[in-house]
């Protein structure tokens, strides 16, 4: 299910232990291959996935495109928050779907700087709120297969603008990755 497409006596129905699943991401810096809103892009894609499969079995609020990217300032197009706005504000989220009675709260991120803080907020929303809450990035799910078709070298070729993200990327839209 879709939070965005759902009107609050909707939401008022459902099961308080749905997980509730918030996607956060980032914009910025992609090499000079890939477009600023690639790891947004990704999770986005790979949450409307996971929502189409899922169905009733779980409630996806819309993606945050927003994330902890300072050091990739020096490349113009990224847009960072800061880390203690992100915290404070992926906190205000979960205590927001929490305040609502949902016991199960899952952050999927799709970039890798903001997980220390996401792991914060989990662990500070498990302190503050009835709820249960945890934090995972994407990758995590497919590290197995990940490892077993990578192409590049260990280490380095899959950490950023890499192996994994562009070959997601082009699955997704090879228009927009600029192979040359
Ligand atoms: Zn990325």
């Amino acid at each position: 299910m879709n939070l965005a497409e759902l009107t609050w006596p909707d939401v008022d129905a459902l099961s308080r232990d749905t997980p509730v699943i918030f996607p956060i991401a980032a914009l910025e810096q992609h090499g000079r291959h890939m477009p600023v809103f690639t790891d947004s892009l990704l999770m986005g894609e790979i949450a409307r996935r996971t929502e189409t499969a899922l169905g009733a079995r779980a409630l996806f609020a819309p993606l945050q495109w927003l994330g902890n990217s300072h050091h990739h300032m020096d490349f113009p197009g990224t847009i960072d928050i800061h880390s203690d706005h992100l915290l404070n504000f992926v906190l205000d989220v979960t205590r927001s779907v929490a305040h609502h009675g949902f016991e199960r709260i899952l952050i999927a991120d799709g970039h890798g700087s903001n997980m220390p803080i996401l792991d914060m907020v989990a662990r500070r929303t498990i302190l503050e709120t009835k709820a249960m809450c945890g934090c995972f990035i994407w990758p995590s799910l497919a590290a197995e297969t990940i490892n077993r078709v990578r192409e590049s070298s260990t280490p380095g070729g899959m950490a950023h603008a890499c192996e994994l993200e562009t070959s997601v990327y082009l699955y997704l839209d090879s228009q927009r990755v600029q192979m040359e």
